[in-house]
This record gives structure tokens, C-alpha cells and sequence, in this order.
């Protein structure tokens, strides 16, 4: 997608407050390298740590170009990327598509199902009519007639089909319903983070950190110290609000991930609208958070349940966490208190978490 200047001031000024907030507790020394690119909307900051300087320049640029790559697959915005075509398919026309893409689209379908449907792949319609595709936001909410309309026709379960994937057919799928088209917004980002740091390992470097824009994910350790990331205060993009000490560990390999209503919002007439969308209601979810962060072994995961959790609120959250191994979350509510699952550790404005 084509942005223009303005759109990417804001984009860098909020961003690289984010990752300075991400690194504030990190003094300056010449074994951290940290490069920067302007990608999928946001900066991205790949930082490594003690790499031989050819192993270190060669890794970086092929980590970026394989987030480069993701983006070119799986943006809506571009009109020639794969999941532009699957969204200008004919209706009931099946059409191949790359095994990657169809991976991640069947992992969302399972998300969805595991989030009782919070996590939604098929609400691209909803997030123009919305207006949160384009390079600014809107200033008012569309009229309630076009969400009721869209509602009527959006039929969750009936999104898409995909064909049954195994290894001699190539995948395919089929648009069923003129109301869908495919966004993952709410997952790509995780997914890119991701195969940024198996490119890296491929590369033999095993001590990185990868921040787009505040979702990341960090392998090995920063010397003998651990990787300490930070989660932005939902009103203050300035401070943290919670910093989590990583163990100091050569295999360590965590992502934290987070979705708040202060990323792509507009006031109107004193209410804030953002880009988090209930698939039930068609309008921005009201669960009553400010954000959610989710830790977990990876940023793909991590994306999807960010998104899915601000939609569900702390209780729905709360009662379908057990199905998740491996995560742990932090939420923040409208009073700015907050709540985090037992194994979450880490400080809390300067406070040790328990
Ligand atoms: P995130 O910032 O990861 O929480 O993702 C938000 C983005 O995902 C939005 O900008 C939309 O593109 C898309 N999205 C919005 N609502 C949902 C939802 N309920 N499920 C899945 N994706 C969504
Ligand atoms: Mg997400």
C-alpha cells in the first residue's frame, strides 16, 4: 500500500518511542546493533547482540526481506498480493494459494474456533467500512445501517472453504460469501516476527530481539543479562506501564504481543472508536480493557490471541485461558488496574508483580 508522508510521521515518532521505551533499561554498548526499517505500517527494530559483523549484516537483511516477503503475501492492501486475489475471486470459484498463506488462514480458523469466535479472519468489509484500512483515520463512525446491513449478510461460520491441505495437492479455497473478505491484520504481524527469527537463526545468530512496534519476540540472552521488554502505558505512549525480566537463558525464545484501543483510533463526539472489531456486534469491541498483552513461545500465537482477548474482556478470557498451554497475559482496564495470569512475571510500574 502506497503511504504517504504524513502518514508515516506519526507512524516513526510513536514508534520509535515505543522501542526506546522497549530498550529503556539497556545501556549503550557496542556489542548491541540495532537496525531499523519502516514496514507492515509500523518501524521495525531488529537489535542482536555480540554477532560477528559479516554473520550480523548478512542475517539482519534477510530477516528484514523475509518480513518483506510476508507482508507482500499477506497484505490486503497490496492489490497483487495473494490475499488480494483470494478477495477479488468470483463467489463459489475455488482458487490456489500459496501453502504458507493457506497455513496461517487454517490456524486463524482454529483460533476462531478456540475464542468462540472473537478472533475473526473474514472482517476485511467491516474494517473499510470502518475506515481503519486507509493512510488516516476517520473522523466518524459509519452510519449503524451499513454495520446492520453488513450483519445481516456475515455469516461467521460460513467465511471461507479451504480444501483439505496434503503434500501432492496444492491448497485451495473458495469465497462463499460476498460479506467476507480476508484481513489478517490481527495475525500477519506475529507471523512476520516469527519467520524474522528463524531466518536469523538460520544465519547462526542466536542472541535477538525483534520489535515491530512494540510486539516481539527475543531469542538467547543480552549477555548474561535477560532481555527485559517493556509494555507501553494504553494513555501515555511515553511510559511503561509493566517490564518483564525474560530468564538470562541461551534457548530462551518468547513473544509478547499487544493489542490496545490506542493503536488506530478516532474521537467522536467524546468516544473513542479503534480498530479492534467485534465480529457479533460489528462495531469496536467494548470489553471494558485498555489493552492486552499476551506472552507466548511464539508471535504468531501471541498476535492472534491479543486481538482475540480484547475482544472476549477479562472474564470470557479468563474462562477459556485453560485451553491455551504455554501463555500467560496482562490485562489492563479502563481504571488502568490490572490483572495478569499467575505464571505472567515481571514489574508493574516499579512494582514487583507476585
Ligand atoms: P491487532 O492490532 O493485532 O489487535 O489487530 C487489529 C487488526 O486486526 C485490525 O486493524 C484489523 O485489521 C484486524 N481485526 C480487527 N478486529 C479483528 C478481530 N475481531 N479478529 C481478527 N482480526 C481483527
Ligand atoms: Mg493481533
Amino acid at each position: 500500500m502506497k503511504r504517504g508522508i504524513l502518514y508515516w510521521i506519526p507512524v516513526v515518532l510513536i514508534s520509535l518511542g515505543v522501542i526506546y521505551l522497549a530498550f529503556f533499561s539497556t545501556p549503550v554498548e557496542n556489542k548491541k546493533r540495532t537496525t531499523t526499517r519502516l514496514m507492515m505500517g509500523t518501524l521495525v527494530a531488529i537489535t542482536t547482540w555480540d554477532v560477528p559483523d559479516q554473520i550480523e549484516r548478512d542475517g539482519v537483511v534477510a530477516a528484514f526481506q523475509e518480513m518483506d516477503r510476508i507482508e507482500k503475501m499477506m497484505s490486503r492492501h497490496l492489490p497483487n498480493s495473494p490475499l488480494s486475489q483470494i478477495n477479488r475471486a468470483d463467489l463459489g470459484k475455488s482458487i490456489p494459494l500459496p501453502q504458507e498463506l493457506a497455513e496461517i488462514i487454517q490456524l486463524a480458523i482454529e483460533i476462531e474456533k478456540k475464542t468462540d469466535g472473537a478472533f475473526n479472519q473474514g472482517l476485511g468489509k467491516l474494517v473499510t467500512l470502518w475506515g481503519f484500512s486507509g493512510d488516516s483515520p476517520p473522523n466518524a463512525p459509519p452510519f449503524e445501517e451499513k454495520i446492520l446491513a453488513w450483519r445481516k449478510q456475515f455469516h461467521a461460520s460460513d467465511a471461507i472453504q479451504l480444501s483439505e491441505q496434503n503434500s501432492n495437492q496444492a491448497a485451495q479455497i473458495t469465497r462463499i460469501n460476498t460479506a467476507v473478505a480476508l484481513d489478517l491484520g490481527g495475525i500477519a504481524k506475529g507471523y512476520a516476527i516469527d519467520r524474522s527469527i528463524a531466518v536469523l537463526k538460520a544465519h547462526g545468530i542466536h542472541h535477538a530481539l525483534v520489535n515491530a512496534g512494540g510486539d516481539l519476540r527475543v531469542i538467547g540472552r543480552k549477555g548474561d543479562q535477560p532481555w527485559r521488554v517493556g509494555i507501553q502505558h494504553p494513555r501515555d505512549p511515553n511510559r511503561v506501564i509493566a517490564t518483564s525480566d525474560w530468564p538470562a537463558e541461551d534457548n530462551n525464545d518468547l513473544s509478547m504481543v499487544t493489542s490496545g484501543d490506542y493503536e488506530r483510533f478516532f474521537l467522536h463526539q467524546e468516544r473513542r472508536y479503534h480498530h479492534i472489531l467485534d465480529p457479533k456486534s460489528g462495531y469496536p469491541a467494548e470489553s471494558g480493557l485498555l489493552s492486552v498483552s499476551v506472552q507466548a513461545q511464539n508471535a504468531t500465537l501471541a498476535d492472534a490471541l491479543s486481538t482475540a482477548f480484547f475482544v472476549l474482556g477479562e472474564e470470557r478470557t479468563q474462562s477459556i485461558l485453560s485451553r491455551f498451554k504455554g501463555i500467560e497475559i496482562l490485562l489492563v482496564r479502563q481504571d488502568l488496574s490490572h490483572w495478569m495470569s499467575p505464571g505472567f512475571k515481571g514489574l508493574w510500574q516499579g512494582e514487583k508483580i507476585p
